[in-house]
């Protein structure tokens, strides 16, 4: 098994990429309008090769910062809802919370640590929503505020979902994370119907638009994520696999995904090593959700009507100007003067 390089922890991350040479926007893409055909037209995956993640937070710290403009500003007071048994979801004030995904933070890194073939591992893998090919998240939000586009994006309209969480309750590792006091419902029942809006990654619809790469794999100074089509990807994920001996997790998940991870260490080994919880998604096998017949009946039934209710709230969203899942809040904190997450390097965080 390779040993993982440690991160350089005296300096910080732009100081350390620019030492390698890779802190400049725009890198790696070889011709801007060829990138931008590419990666905006295709199917894409990611490959993310866990041989090389050392844990140290820059792919985070990157996606942080290239999205903080689509982050909630909840509005306060909260409506009080009815019943009285709808919860709250208020992470606005736990902003600095980088262990587990939440609205502010949709990428964490997970580790795992123990034995096996007589060898310790140290496994860090970062973790947030896998793009499925079939996501129950799309097909089954009942107000079309979910979809999957074209390139495998799934991303969530902020401007038309309404936060009732269908979307986490059928995500097989309930990745969407709930913020109260935004959004649509605050304009239509703000007691009775929904309780906010839903996020998570969106692969960076937005850059990859204009032909650059997701802000995570553009930082990583160790290159562990790749992007690109399908079949290409693929192909990769399984002669890296090959090459190490390893292991593949996402192809076959919840029907397939557009997020592929390889390992030295059998994923079921890992699962067992990692904390999983609320906004901390687990390694398990998933078996494809949508394959339940009665989600399929639902989704093909409704799919057009969703689309007309999604085009009927956008409009209502501009013209007015603008199952739940509970959950403990017993995560860590980011301690105020505990730095950048460079500085946190491994395990600290959790
Ligand atoms: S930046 Fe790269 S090495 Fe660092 S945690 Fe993220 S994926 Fe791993
Ligand atoms: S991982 Fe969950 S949230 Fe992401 S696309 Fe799949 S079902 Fe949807
Ligand atoms: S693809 Fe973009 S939104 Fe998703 S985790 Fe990476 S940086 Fe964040």
């Amino acid at each position: 098994m390779k040993k993982h390089t440690p991160c350089t922890p005296n300096l910080s991350r732009r100081r350390f990429l620019a030492s390698l040479g890779l802190g400049g926007l725009g890198l790696v893409l070889p011709s801007a309008s060829h990138a931008a055909k590419s990666l905006a037209d295709e199917e894409l995956v990611t490959l993310h090769d866990l041989t090389k993640c050392v844990g140290c937070g820059a792919c985070v710290d990157a996606c942080r910062e290239a999205n903080a403009h689509k982050f909630p500003e909840p509005v306060r007071p909260f409506p009080p809802m009815f019943p009285a048994s709808v919860k709250v979801e208020d992470w606005s004030t736990k902003r600095q919370i980088i262990d587990r995904l939440t609205p502010y933070n949709w990428l964490y890194i997970q580790s795992a640590h123990g034995q096996f073939q007589g060898q310790r591992f140290d496994i860090h893998i970062p973790r947030r929503c896998m793009h499925c090919q079939n996501p129950p998240c799309a097909n089954l939000c009942p107000w079309g505020a979910a979809a999957r586009e074209k390139n495998g994006v799934v991303r969530i309209d902020p401007e038309i979902c309404l936060g009732g969480a269908k979307c986490k309750t059928v995500c097989p590792w309930a990745i969407p994370m709930r913020q109260t006091g935004v959004g649509l419902y605050l304009k239509l029942m703000p007691r009775y119907g929904g309780n906010g809006v839903m996020y998570k990654c969106d692969r960076c619809y937005d850059r990859l638009a204009k032909g650059q790469k997701p802000a995570c794999v553009e930082a990583c100074p160790y290159g562990v994520q790749e992007i690109g089509p399908r079949s290409d990807i693929v192909a990769k994920a399984h002669a890296l696999a090959r090459n190490i001996d390893g292991y593949i997790y996402g192809e076959t998940e919840n029907g397939g995904t557009n997020s592929l991870y390889v390992s030295p260490v059998p994923f079921d080994i890992l699962d067992a090593a990692v904390t999983a919880g609320p906004g901390k998604p687990d390694l398990a096998k998933a078996p494809d959700k949508m394959a339940d017949e009665t989600r399929m009946a639902y989704a093909a039934l409704f799919a057009p009507v969703a689309g007309i209710i999604a085009g009927a709230l956008r409009l209502g969203s501009r013209l007015s100007g603008g199952d739940d899942a509970d959950e403990t809040d017993d995560t860590p904190k980011r301690p105020p003067d505990a730095g950048t997450p460079d500085d946190e390097h491994k395990g600290t965080w959790s």
